[in-house]
């Protein structure tokens, strides 16, 4: 007997609204009716094993086809099915129970997800793609008779009985004239690569399938005929299923190449593992970093008990472990809602601190274990590190211990160890210490030399990144400053407090700078007249630390300071009282020799800061070349 009913819903027609609602998304129905597939094969499976069910559970796998010319797709499992009743509760009852509250909370809503994980939609997201579905299903239960259903994308359904010889569900999709996109094998393939990679049934994508209907029965009713499938399509124990201890470098490695076939091999992984307070596995792998901000992002993906969601994990995964490959599998992270939903959902801040906990961890111990392998690697998770260490104060409170410095000897500290090295060495006048770096060690070559003639250690810090990790440290480490080698003379940059005598009387000194004045003849750079040690250079180009910093941070965009990039650069001139060139420019006799010389150390200075070209190179030149030959 064919019965015909109305799918209860207390308000208009709910289709229009779902068609509308879900429109960037259509990909997914394919996701949500192999999803419930699954489920039901999943539940045959423990029925089977509590010997609740006693007959053969047979080939379980889940089977797609397509029928191009008849423009259907039927997703076919061997699950527990479901009685005619069963059908009327779950398809027709429950997904709607709540419709009314739906069309009026949603109406104007543009997240499609969000009203599909909130209603249960799953299986109604196939009339995003059919004008018709039909629903043919026996259940595992015996003597249960096969059921019919079938919808027009209406809310009136008919549901009938039928013949199935075997246990399970068939869901047939009459695909409408707007998503024949779905009748190319290749878009199906690909949507199943997407999603179904690792689910924990096989799933196989026939392309030979002949025909979905087979005449009719004496009812009237359609006949099915079993239909030829090839392709499985996806492994059913991807290695975040497993425990760690049965998996060896190797299989860690062979999944990585598989997720990402064009990516070098990953420099160490770590593998998640947690059931309470929630449930997550998972597998995250360390990239090789190239030194720059252009990283791949995107690159984790979000599973759901094995189903593919989404490799958009923001918000789910703190932003610097975004840096980071890899697989997470969660069925507790409310998936199918808005992004600021999940900003403020108290699992997904769970997670967020599980994995930067376990990360952390993960570095520590690597740190532990090896530290020669771990300051190798270095140069490759030193970016992740201080990114990490710049966003997440809890990754920051822990990166302390694994965090490292490395000098121009390429030596590596942890901070605690590079502040003991240098405390007594390089503390100023008023108990600060005085961590010296460079950000270019072959340009401010000069003036490293001069800091290690003082035995001074000099950090490199070269990365784009270091110029907001060396505000942070400042930040953080106590009465500990950082200078650039060459934001001062190397008697300022630590100021002890003792100072050089000068060789020079006041008026000698006067004399001096006003040759400078002449030499260098540019109205806006401050020139001083310092005693230094005889064996600094003459002259000394310096710009202060806190301008550079400000500069810096203004080209990277930082510091909300975008006025700092045009400025004029505030260079410090300071010429050496006691060096013997000065000496002689005070000796010479003409004036214009004593300028030409003043020249020729200026002109010195700014070679060796990488300031010199154009004509003033060429006329420093014509210089050298004549002074040589006298
Ligand atoms: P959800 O999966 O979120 O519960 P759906 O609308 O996708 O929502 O499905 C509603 C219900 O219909 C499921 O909970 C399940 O009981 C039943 N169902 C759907 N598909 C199948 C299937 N292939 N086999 C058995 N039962 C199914």
């Amino acid at each position: 007997m064919k019965e015909k009913g109305t799918i209860s819903i207390h308000t208009e027609n709910i289709f229009p609204i779902i068609k509308r609602f879900l429109y960037s998304d259509h990909e997914i129905f394919l996701r949500e009716l192999i999803s419930n597939a699954v489920d039901a094969t999943q539940k045959i499976k423990r029925l089977s094993s509590l010997g609740e069910y006693q007959q053969e559970l047979g080939d379980l796998a889940i089977e797609v086809m397509m029928n191009k010319k008849k423009k259907t797709i039927t997703v076919r499992d061997r699950g527990i099915g479901m009685t005619a009743e069963e059908i009327k509760k779950y398809i027709n009852q429950i997904a709607f129970s709540g419709a009314t509250e739906f069309v009026e909370k949603f109406k104007d809503s543009a997240d499609a997800k969000e009203i599909i994980g909130k209603f249960g939609l799953g299986f109604y997201s196939a009339f995003m793609v059919s004008n018709k579905v039909e629903i043919i299903t026996k259940s595992y239960q015996e003597g249960s008779e096969a059921a019919r259903w079938e919808c027009d994308g209406d809310t009136e359904f008919s549901i009938s009985p039928t013949k199935k010889k075997e246990r399970g569900t068939e869901i047939i999709l009459h695909i409408n004239e707007d998503s024949t996109e779905f009748l190319e094998e290749s878009r199906i393939q690909g949507i199943l690569d997407k999603y179904a990679k690792f689910l924990p049934v096989t799933v196989k994508f026939g392309q030979k399938d002949k025909s979905v209907e087979d005449g009719k029965d004496k009812d009237g009713n359609p006949k099915y005929k079993t239909i030829k499938v090839d392709n499985i399509i996806n492994e059913n124990e991807p290695i975040w299923t497993k425990a760690p201890s049965d998996l060896s470098d190797e299989d860690y490695l062979k999944f990585y190449r598989d997720l990402y076939p064009f990516s070098e091999d990953p420099q160490f992984w770590i593998h998640l593992n947690v059931d309470y307070p929630f449930n997550l596995t998972g597998v995250l792998y360390f990239p090789k970093l190239k030194n720059d901000f252009e990283v791949p992002k995107n690159k984790i993906q979000l599973y759901s008990r094995q189903v593919f969601i989404t490799d958009e994990v923001k918000d789910i995964v703190p932003e610097f472990l975004m840096l980071l490959h890899g697989v997470i599998d969660s069925p507790d992270i409310p998936l199918n809602v808005s992004r600021s939903f999940l900003q403020s959902d108290s699992n997904v801040k769970k997670i967020n601190s599980y994995i930067t906990k376990k990360v952390a961890d993960k570095l520590g111990e690597l740190f532990k274990k090896d530290r020669e392998a771990y300051e190798e690697k270095w140069a490759n998770i030193g970016l992740f590190v201080k990114y990490g260490m710049l966003t997440e104060e809890k990754f920051n409170e822990k990166a302390k211990a694994f965090a490292l410095v490395k000098n121009t000897e390429n030596e590596y500290f942890t901070l605690d160890e590079y502040q003991e090295k240098v405390a007594v060495s390089q503390k100023d006048k008023d108990g600060n210490t005085i961590l010296l770096y460079t950000t270019d060690v072959a340009k401010q070559d000069t003036f490293v030399q001069s800091a290690k003639k003082r035995s001074y250690d000099v950090l490199v810090m070269n990365e784009v990144i270091d110029s907001h990790w060396i505000n942070q440290l400042e930040q953080k480490l106590e009465k500990t400053q950082l200078k650039r080698v060459d934001a001062d003379t190397v008697d300022k940059l630590i100021d002890t407090g003792d100072s050089q005598d000068s060789v020079l009387s006041e008026e000698e000194q006067n004399q001096l700078k006003e040759v400078f004045t002449k030499a260098v003849d540019n109205t806006g750079i401050m020139i001083s007249v310092e005693s230094m040690a005889p064996d600094e250079m003459p002259v000394s180009i310096t710009l202060p630390e806190f301008m550079r910093r400000m500069k810096d941070m203004a080209a990277t965009g930082g510091g909300g300071m975008p006025f700092m990039g045009q400025m004029p650069d505030t260079y410090n001139v300071s010429v050496n009282a006691n060096h013997a060139l000065s000496n002689k420019i005070l000796s010479a006799k003409r004036e214009d020799t004593r300028v030409k010389y003043a020249k020729q150390a200026y002109d010195l200075a700014l070679l060796s800061q990488n300031m010199l070209d154009g004509p003033s190179l060429t006329k420093f030149i014509q210089r050298s070349v004549e002074l040589a030959a006298k």
